[in-house]
């Protein structure tokens, strides 16, 4: 059924612009349309485009509590600049003690199974919370990121969070967003300019070289197909 309700959203705003669409879901699910952010290039499009248009869109962040400083100095001006509030999720202090206590603070480069189990502590397990009671979830997904992206929709029901997600730059290119942050003045992360195209977690993200995919920067030791649970693709 939800699949049936992603569909009709692609065909009702297929002409709209991205403001349009926002608009548009606002005035349709009220209080229920929610924005995730990490503070990435794409992101930081969505929330200059959230403030830009003053949409009534709750926005949020989740706070694993191993990210960079470069990370919160871009959270920091954000906040500064679109006086957008942006909602903090933590993970569970009992989980996250229980994790150390038992695995020490370094166990995700052990293996793919202890990587996913933090993941799903500091990540996962908010996420949930923050998305309970939403219909909407705006991401910054985009179909270049990942062959995993490729068949993404703009619209798709995740039947893991039971949400429907909308994907507003899904075939914005790189340099469409860098050509958007420079056009408007967005603050971004400095560490895009050393070479980190997609930003998590400090232990966990490294800088990519030329003509490395866009994602060989995530969990690099592993061979998995680099996701962290908050996006099945
Ligand atoms: Fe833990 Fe790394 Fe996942 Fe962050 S990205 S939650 S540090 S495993």
């Amino acid at each position: 059924m939800s699949s049936v309700i992603a569909q009709t959203l692609i065909e009702k705003t297929k002409n709209f612009t991205i403001e349009e669409a926002l608009a548009f879901l606002v005035s349709e699910y009220k209080n229920k349309v929610v924005f995730s952010t990490s503070f990435g290039q794409e992101d930081q499009v969505i929330a200059a485009i959230i403030a830009k248009n003053d949409l009534k869109i709750n926005i949020f962040t989740l706070d694993t509590g191993r990210l960079f400083q470069e990370t919160y100095d871009v959270f920091h001006k954000t906040i500064k600049k679109y006086k957008n509030e942006i909602k903090t999720y933590f993970p569970d202090t009992v989980a996250v003690e229980d994790l150390l206590n038992k695995k020490g603070p370094n166990s995700f480069y052990e293996s793919v199974e202890n990587r996913k189990e933090c993941c799903f502590i500091r990540k996962v397990a908010p996420l949930t919370k923050a998305l309970d009671g939403n219909e909407i979830w705006i991401t910054g997904l985009r179909a270049e990121q990942s062959e995993n992206r490729n068949d993404l929709a703009f619209f798709e029901y995740d039947a893991h969070f039971k949400i429907i997600k909308f994907n507003p730059l899904l075939k914005w290119t790189l340099q469409e967003v860098q050509h958007y942050i420079d056009e408007n003045n967005v603050p971004q992360n400095a560490l895009h300019k050393q070479g980190f195209i997609s930003i998590g977690c400090a232990p966990c993200t490294r800088a990519i070289l030329p003509g490395e995919d866009i994602r060989a920067g995530r969990w690099w030791w592993e061979s998995s197909h680099k996701e962290c649970g908050l996006h099945q693709k």
